[in-house]
């Protein structure tokens, strides 16, 4: 594109007086932002429509994930690093007078998700771009994204994210491939001689679904894929039409905005479902529109329907599109005219599904009535399935009621998007081994003696594109000064970097970097808290979503600890540390909001008391998010995964903190178990109760938290301080919920069980961090052993297990 800087620069000046009208020494960081973007969107839509005009030709098989979330964060960085234009726009970007970290921060964070699920959604389609493979995402352009968390006298308040108040300027609106999205109405089958023959679908509402385009482009190859988003409009004409049968001069706009509504907000709650009829309709709004796009893509090869699963894979992320399944069934039948038989093998065979977790609260079913009224047709399918699921388990186990009972997908009065899933897919994976495991023996088990081979483990990966060679610039360089750039598309390679383990030099250097890095965290922190923060001392970092199973409160409770050591013993040997916290809480969690109030207590009292503040400050920073995630990993030292074992699906913060050198305090949970795995004892400080004994105390009921309680000294002075009179309760009873939780209603995520062991865990990293050559080799050994967690090894394996695709052949 540039071959060098001078041609850039003139570029950039003519864009710059093209689209937004201003000279150079006028211009704004929102003015270059905008220029770059356009200038980089010329280049990519070269290779976007050659991209699309390749998968045509060679009618190559197509994925597409189907995702409530994709938790993007912003691109301008990442699409530069992808395109190799970084240097020569970084340079010319600086001789104009520019600073390229200034312009980045004008692009808003797109974070439409909450978290883990879908932020891994993410990383799939860097991955699939960077891989060559036909893979595109389908989802919800929200109008407002995850809330912009702000606190205020250290309690959470929530305010709408107006993403789009600022122009994002990759996506492209193609209303030319809209599709029309229908909710409601009656259904009739018209019979022919007695036999149903044709479904007859009337008086619905109609909903306009327009695709955003958002380029994903591959890293140095000339793939460009496409994360398509979908918006919801009123088709006014339509809206007219209805509108004129009521009474009243609102009826109109009221009908538009409701029908409008449906891409508004993202629905904030990770790990819990609400179950409201608005977040229904999101899914079938997606599902709809991604289900008939993508058949409305496969007749444009011109080929016979029943070779459809050999072109399209269609993927779940989780059960959210799970109506993929009777969607697809619909648009085969009754459009298509295809009989059943054939629409459920086209359907089983392109659909698979990956779970993300065993939490019940997480488990989504839809109240029958519901379903009825707001999908009649869809409600329909659905019975027809289980019918026939139901008449085959009862042929194959006669007279097991139970069997069948707990298998059916319609029980009980709602439906069980869960069961829907397994029923209708050819593959259904766990996102770690533990939660597969957990999966086939105990969650899952009845499917899985049912259809043992279509369950399979694909352990969750992030990129590393983005969260190294982009979040942590001078590690990426020192790693290839040291072992060459192989790694950058091979991330296996970083073993190489073994060979340095005893290296004192080198390990000084790692050491230098990390330091750099806490330095500049350090220097952030002030401009954004006004707290300052010591660089020398252990960065021990707990971000991600506030959720009880994620223990947020075991830490808070520690740091509690260790302040009342200080207090009273100040000669207490403690190595200085920095605690840092970065969570937002679902509006309507309560305890979640209490333990950001309680973090927040804990930070007042420890930063305001200098006889312990040289020693320890407590940070939370608000508002985390993908480009937060990007300043804090590369400057920490202890990762905090503390999950209840057995509760953490995978994780995937975990990974990014061990590839950039933290060193993980995890329990035996999720992708923590892989992490020890490839580290070794030595390299990782493992703690707490295993999953097996945690579920063996839900099963035998034998926990007792009053116990504990009455047998550890430690934890009972530290939980009483809660509620009795001391400097985090000040008599008041903010924390009784807490206190409760703990005591009156047992514990249920451990956190007294696991108390002890983990003080001494993290006394003993106190000790540990003190040999900076120790430190540094543990930090080592986590970067080189991290290739596995590159989400390009996840992909490959989904490619060639699940979806059965090839790298596509434009990949140079
Ligand atoms: C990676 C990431 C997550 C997931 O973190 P976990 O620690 O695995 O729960 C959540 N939010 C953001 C912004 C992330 O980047």
């Amino acid at each position: 594109m540039f071959s060098d800087k001078e041609e850039f620069k003139r570029a950039f000046s003519e864009k710059l007086e093209a689209i937004q009208g201003k000279k150079m020494e006028s211009a704004t960081d929102v003015d270059a932002y905008r220029a770059l973007g356009s200038l980089m969107r010329e280049e990519i839509n070269r290779n976007w429509s050659q991209t699309n005009k390749h998968y045509m030709d060679s009618k190559e098989k197509q994925v597409y994930y189907f995702s409530m979330e994709f938790l993007m964060g912003r691109l301008l960085g990442n699409n530069l690093l992808n395109m190799q234009l970084l240097t020569v726009i970084k340079n010319g970007l600086d001789e104009l007078g520019f600073s390229l970290s200034e312009i980045e921060e004008e692009e808003s964070d797109a974070g439409l998700g909450n978290g883990g699920l879908g932020r891994l959604a993410a990383c799939f389609l860097d991955s699939l771009a960077s891989l060559g493979y036909a893979g595109h995402g389908y989802g919800i352009r929200y109008k407002y994204g995850m809330f912009d968390q702000r606190i205020i006298d250290g309690y959470q308040v929530e305010l709408p994210d107006q993403w789009l108040s600022r122009e994002f300027v990759w996506e492209v609106r193609r209303p030319d491939e809209a599709i029309e999205v229908r909710f409601g109405g009656k259904v009739e089958m018209v019979n022919h001689k007695g036999v149903p023959l044709k479904c007859k679908h009337f008086d619905y509402e109609q909903v306009r679904a327009i695709p955003y385009d958002v380029p994903i482009v591959g890293y140095e190859n000339e793939t460009v894929n496409t994360l398509r988003l979908w918006s919801a409009e009123s088709n006014d004409d339509d809206t007219l039409k209805k509108a004129s049968h009521q009474s009243g001069s609102d009826s109109f706009l009221e009908h538009k905005r409701s029908l409008e509504e449906i891409s508004e907000f993202l629905y904030p709650d990770d790990s819990h479902e609400e179950g409201r009829r608005l977040r229904l309709k999101q899914e079938y709004f997606l599902v709809s529109a991604g289900v008939q796009s993508a058949v409305r893509n496969f007749e444009r090869l011109e080929l016979p329907l029943a070779l459809f699963p050999e072109h399209a894979a269609l993927h779940i992320n989780d059960t959210h599109p799970a109506l993929v399944i009777p969607e697809l069934m619909r648009v085969l039948m009754d459009e298509k005219g295809l009989g059943w038989e054939e629409a459920w093998r086209i359907t089983q065979s392109s659909v698979s599904y990956t779970n993300h977790t065993t939490l019940s609260e997480a488990l989504e079913t839809w109240p029958v009535g519901l379903v009825r009224t707001l999908l009649p047709r869809i409600f329909m399918i659905i019975n027809e399935i289980n019918e026939r699921f139901c008449q085959t388990l009862w042929e194959k186990h006669p007279g097991e009621f139970d069997r069948i009972a707990s298998l059916a997908i319609v029980a009980d009065g709602v439906v069980k998007m869960a069961h829907l899933s397994i029923v209708g897919s050819h593959s259904i994976n766990g996102v770690a081994k533990l939660h597969t495991d957990i999966l086939k023996e105990r969650e899952m088990k009845i499917f899985y003696d049912t259809f043992p081979e279509r369950f399979n483990n694909k352990t969750n990966g992030i990129t590393h594109r983005r969260w190294l060679m982009h979040a942590n610039k001078p590690l990426s360089r020192l790693i290839s000064e040291s072992i060459g750039e192989q790694w950058m598309q091979k991330p296996d390679y970083l073993q190489d970097l073994l060979k340095n383990k005893n290296d004192k030099s080198f390990l000084h250097q790692l050491g230098n970097i990390k330091q750099q890095k806490k330095e500049e965290l350090a220097e952030f922190i002030r401009g954004y808290t006004g707290l300052v923060v010591d660089p020398s001392s252990i960065f021990d970092v707990h971000i991600k979503r506030l959720h009880g199973y994620k223990r947020q409160l075991l830490n808070a409770l520690h740091i509690m600890h260790l302040y009342n050591e200080l207090k009273e013993n100040p000669n207490f040997n403690m190595t200085p540390r920095t605690f840092i916290f970065g969570a937002k809480a679902a509006p309507s969690y309560h305890f979640a909001k209490r333990v950001i109030k309680l973090i927040h207590t804990v930070a007042d009292v420890v930063n305001r008391d200098p006889m312990v503040n040289d020693r320890m400050k407590v940070v939370f920073l608000e508002n985390y998010s993908v480009s937060l995630a990007e300043r804090i990993i590369p400057a920490t030292n202890v990762s905090e995964q503390i999950s209840t074992a057995s509760k953490e699906a995978s994780g995937t913060g975990n990974m990014k903190f061990m590839m950039n050198g933290a060193i993980t305090l995890g329990t035996m949970d999720g992708a923590n178990v892989e992490i020890h795995d490839l580290v070794g004892d030595d390299y990782i400080y493992a703690f707490g109760l295993s999953s097996d004994e945690v579920l063996e105390f839900y099963r035998n009921g034998s926990y007792s938290s009053r116990q504990v309680y009455n047998e550890d000294d430690r934890a009972r002075h530290t939980i009483d301080q809660l509620i009795h009179n001391s400097p985090f309760s000040k008599g008041e009873m903010e924390f009784r919920d807490i206190y409760d939780n703990l005591l009156m209603y047992n514990d249920e995520y451990f956190v007294l069980k696991d108390f002890a062991s983990y003080i001494d865990t993290q006394s003993q990293i106190s000790k540990d961090f003190l040999d900076a050559h120790l430190w540094n080799k543990k930090s080592l050994v986590n970067i080189a052993r991290s290739g596995k967690f590159s989400s390009d090894r996840t992909i490959q394996e989904y490619a060639s297990d699940i979806w059965k695709i090839q790298p596509s052949g434009i990949l140079k």
